[in-house]
Order: C-alpha cells, then sequence, then structure tokens
C-alpha cells in the first residue's frame, strides 16, 4: 500500500507540483494530515493570534495518478478515515454571526478517543469525521483554501467513510491533495472552524476515462450528490440545482420535463459551507428514487 507523509503537504492546488507520490488506477493509498492549522495549536502553550500558522490548510500530497489526463474523471472511495487524538476549535469574533457575543479569541483544544468527541465533562458526542479539503490540480495555482470545480475547500459533511467522491481532471496525473480533516462539523460550518484534526486517509483511487463532469460529485449509501459553487449561496444553490438537472438529462437521458419534475420533488439542497470566498453547496437526490429509471 502507498502512504504519504504529511511533511509532502502542499497549500496550492498546483500543476507544477514537486514532491508527487505515482500511483496506478485502482491502488489504494494512505494520505497522512495535518489539521487546517498545521498542528500548531496542538502544544497547550499555543496562543491565537500569536502562534498561527503562516499558511493554513495543509493538503497532503499531490497523487500522479498514471495515464491521467485532462477529460477524464478521478473516482475515489473513501475507504476509512482515522483521526488524532485533539481536535482543535478557534471560537471568536470569526464573522458577523459571532461579533455580537464573542468579543477574543479562544482556542479549545478538544480531545477525540474512539470517535468520541469530549466536548465538555458531560457533552459527549459521537465524531463525524469528515474531509474539508480534497481536490486536484488545475493549470494555474490555486489556494488549498478555496473550492471549485477541481475540489479543494469543499468542506462538504458526505466527504466521509464509505462515500465516493468524482472529481473531473485538468492536468496531467490528476494531482490529488487532501487535508482540513474534521471529526465533526456542522453543516454551513458557520464559526469558520470545524473540529480541526490531524488524522490518516485511506482511499481507493480509479481512473475513468474519457469521463467529463463539470462539478464535483458525491455518492454516499443513501445519496447522489452534486457540488455547487458560487460567491453567495444563492449561486451556489443555483449551480448546484442547474448541474443536478443537467445530469439527470445527459447523464440518465430524462427527458427535460422529467428531470425537472424529479428536480422539483425529490431533491434537495444542503448547505455545505457559507464562510469560504467561493461558497459550496450541494444538490442531492435519493439514489432509491434513482433506481426507478434504472
Ligand atoms: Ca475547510
Ligand atoms: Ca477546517
Amino acid at each position: 500500500m502507498i502512504k504519504i507523509r504529511s511533511n509532502i503537504h502542499t497549500f496550492k492546488m498546483s500543476p507544477y507540483s514537486e514532491n508527487k507520490t505515482i500511483c496506478e488506477s485502482g491502488d489504494i493509498v494512505t494520505f497522512e494530515t495535518l489539521d487546517c492549522f498545521c498542528n500548531c495549536f496542538l502544544p497547550e502553550s499555543a496562543v491565537f493570534g500569536v502562534d498561527n500558522p503562516k499558511y493554513s490548510n495543509p493538503a497532503t500530497g499531490p497523487l500522479y495518478v498514471k495515464n491521467a489526463r485532462c477529460g477524464d474523471t478521478l473516482k475515489i472511495d473513501i475507504i476509512d478515515i482515522q483521526l488524532g487524538n485533539t481536535g482543535v476549535l478557534v471560537t471568536g469574533p470569526v464573522n458577523r454571526h459571532f461579533e455580537d457575543h464573542l468579543k477574543e479569541y479562544k482556542v479549545n483544544r478538544i480531545k477525540v478517543e474512539n470517535d468520541i468527541v469530549n466536548l465538555t465533562s458531560n457533552i459527549k458526542i459521537q465524531a463525524k469525521p469528515m474531509i474539508g479539503v480534497i481536490g486536484v490540480a488545475v493549470n494555474e495555482e490555486i489556494s488549498t483554501s478555496l473550492p471549485g470545480v477541481h475540489g479543494g475547500n469543499l468542506d462538504c459533511s458526505s466527504i466521509a467513510k464509505g462515500s465516493t467522491v468524482y472529481l473531473p481532471i485538468f492536468v496531467e496525473g490528476g494531482l490529488l491533495a487532501i487535508g482540513d480533516l474534521h471529526a465533526l462539523m456542522g453543516d454551513g460550518e458557520i464559526g469558520e472552524c470545524g473540529l480541526e484534526i490531524e488524522g490518516t486517509v485511506t482511499v481507493k483511487v480509479t481512473l475513468i476515462k474519457d469521463k467529463v463532469i463539470s462539478s464535483p460529485r458525491i455518492e454516499t449509501d443513501g445519496f447522489l450528490e452534486i457540488i455547487g459553487l458560487g460567491n453567495t449561496v444563492e449561486d451556489a444553490c443555483e449551480n448546484a440545482s442547474k448541474e443536478m438537472l443537467r445530469y439527470m438529462i445527459q447523464d440518465l437521458n430524462l427527458d427535460n420535463h422529467e428531470a425537472a419534475k424529479l428536480l422539483c420533488l425529490c431533491s434537495d439542497l444542503k448547505i455545505c459551507q457559507i464562510i469560504n470566498q467561493v461558497k459550496t453547496v450541494v444538490c442531492r437526490i435519493q439514489k432509491s428514487v434513482l433506481e426507478h429509471i434504472g
């Protein structure tokens, strides 16, 4: 099995990356990841504002998949996510949702043991490990903090163990990078932070040749989901809905009005995050509904 250590990371999804790890379609690869703060708040003595990392959202990789070319799609089965034992959540006047009530920043270190988040001594919550950043390179360098059609900082809680992510490939090898694990995050990521945590992600990468998709897709146990992006949540909703309609018409060969009926009656919009410069929303439909179509 191939393992990429967390010191092999990047802050840019870049076609020029050095330090590529090479694999073949069908390989299983483990990515060891730092938390989004480069683990700098793990020491008890670290203080927000003083010890902040120079760059955030390190993504481990990139992974070069042999024979991957622009016009293909990369299928990424998320086999496992293992979490470290300490998550970090920064609370403070991060945005307008918080500034009336929170005047200073606080670094909260929260123990995670056996997938239980020990929020306080008497509040213990089941962890829901997810991947915040998963993306490939495009023809120009793009920060790992940004989401886009290449993936990146999607912060979609469905990107979890057992789900499959489909990303369009833009450059030779695809150049997959993964980071920004959350032990737990509420949809919307209202406070600009999930429970940020280091860990390892094990995936199987499979190349789908000559298959073009126009936006990242996620398949979970129950749903097919398509990511919509936009500078506002409204734009992201519109784009997610358009992509779902396009998928039903072009990939499922449904009549336009039949597809519209399904979109109206059986699809949901779910906010991923509202805090990055580009917002992400998914439009999802139950797979059981699609099975009726065949
Ligand atoms: Ca994120
Ligand atoms: Ca994060």
